[in-house]
């Protein structure tokens, strides 16, 4: 299909690119993409991607809008606290760029229905801010054999990691398992700089269209450390992937998400606020 005048317009600046020109511009139309968490993370990944023109762009998120978030939540607007994060962040992308089709899903993603919502996407976004989602994320992900990119913004810092099915390590490679809720701290307990989230999702952002077009090399065996206070990137490489991992290892324990429930559930109260 032709492009029309105004996408010619619109996206100009794609067609310039050798990476990208005519061709990568009607994949990214093409694509699917789900992002878990329509948060502070979300806010900078979705807007990216809808500004390139990713066809669908599906937006998974339980919360609603609260006047806290928007110091950093830059998708949210003040006159939205209140409603359903998956709409607000809707009304936003649609205003940014009609071309982009969204798909809500205003639920918890759980066990039971993670693997059917990330089945037709063609790449997931981590945008969640608890270890039990990022774990939930990334077993879903492996097990369903789904590229995706892991994320988390905490204080000062960030890190990324991408995660491509037999190319690389997964979360649980690296970390094991979700860390006891006394070593880990959601943002609203550490706090967060706004502009912190909004560099590491516009890095995932980066990533999936990268992944989506085929060029350049991905965090894939690679973490992205990014330390805003003094202003200092760096990445550190890992093995393929653990031979312990229980997902991705070489003897595997959880062949599926019901045998691993436990590990998922909340176990303290929290806001289940995303980054
Ligand atoms: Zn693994």
């Amino acid at each position: 299909m032709p492009f029309s005048e105004t996408q010619l317009e619109r996206y100009s600046r794609h067609f310039v690119l050798r990476e990208i020109g005519v061709s990568g511009q009607k994949k990214l139309l093409k694509s699917k993409v789900l992002v878990i968490g329509a948060g502070a993370l979300g806010s900078s990944a979705l807007m990216y991607l809808a500004a390139a023109g990713i066809g669908t762009i599906g937006i998974a998120d339980y919360d609603r809008v609260d006047l806290s978030n928007l110091q950093r939540q830059i998708i949210h607007r003040t006159d939205l606290v209140g409603t359903p994060k998956t709409i607000s962040a809707q009304q936003t992308l649609h205003a940014l760029n009609p071309d982009v089709a969204c798909e809500l899903h205003t639920k918890r993603l759980t066990v039971d229905n993670i693997q059917e919502i990330i089945a037709p996407y063609d790449f997931v976004i981590d945008a969640t801010d608890r270890f039990e989602h990022k774990f939930l994320i990334n077993d879903a992900c492996v097990l369903s054999a789904k590229p995706y990119s892991h994320a988390g913004a905490v204080r000062f810092g960030g890190q990324v990691i991408t995660y491509i099915p037999k190319q690389g390590p997964c979360l649980r490679c690296l970390l094991g398992k979700v860390p006891p809720s006394n070593e880990s701290m959601t943002c609203s307990q550490a706090g967060v700089l706004g502009a912190v989230t909004g560099v590491i999702g516009s890095i995932q952002a980066t990533e999936t269209i990268k992944y989506l077009l085929g060029i350049g090399d991905l965090l894939v065996g690679k973490i992205l450390l990014y330390d805003a206070l003094y202003m200092q990137f760096n990445v550190f490489e890992f093995p393929r992937s653990a031979a312990h991992c229980g997902v991705c290892g070489e003897h595997p324990t959880i062949l599926s998400l019901s045998d691993n429930r436990d590990e998922y559930e909340i176990k303290e109260c929290g806001t289940g606020e995303n980054a």
